[in-house]
């Protein structure tokens, strides 16, 4: 849908490119809200949310995110994280498992297993 919206101002998204939502409310489409980034800027950029995963716990997070990152720690699934969560972020910006999976250079079913342990490991919600 964003990237259809996009696609209206912008043109055909180039190969290799995401649409990112800029205030990571995947629901606001208003183009504002969108940004035409290459995968390794998209990456670099959600590596915030993985500042979050490594400083732990900080006063602002709430409970239930403080125990699930605990429990990260502990079967340190800690270490895979930023290798599924690129996966997961691709998956939410609306990129094709295909085009993953060849970016990545690994097999599709490579992608949904690391999409599933993803959000085993947060979840489902992830909230700060
Ligand atoms: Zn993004």
């Amino acid at each position: 849908m964003h990237r259809h919206i996009w696609e209206q101002y912008h043109g055909k998204i180039p190969t290799g490119k995401v649409i990112h939502h800029k205030d990571g409310n995947k629901k606001n489409n208003e183009i504002s809200n969108l940004e035409c980034l290459t995968y390794k800027e998209h990456n670099s950029l959600h590596s915030k949310d993985r500042q979050v995963w490594n400083r732990g716990i900080s006063a602002k997070t709430n409970k239930k995110w403080r125990d699930t990152i605990k429990k990260a720690h502990k079967s340190r699934a800690i270490h895979f994280i930023p290798i599924f969560e690129e996966t997961y972020n691709l998956k939410q910006e609306g990129v094709k498992v295909s085009e993953i999976a060849k970016i990545k250079g690994i097999s599709r079913e490579q992608v949904y297993t690391r999409i599933k342990r993803y959000k085993e490991i947060i979840g489902q919600e992830k909230t700060e």
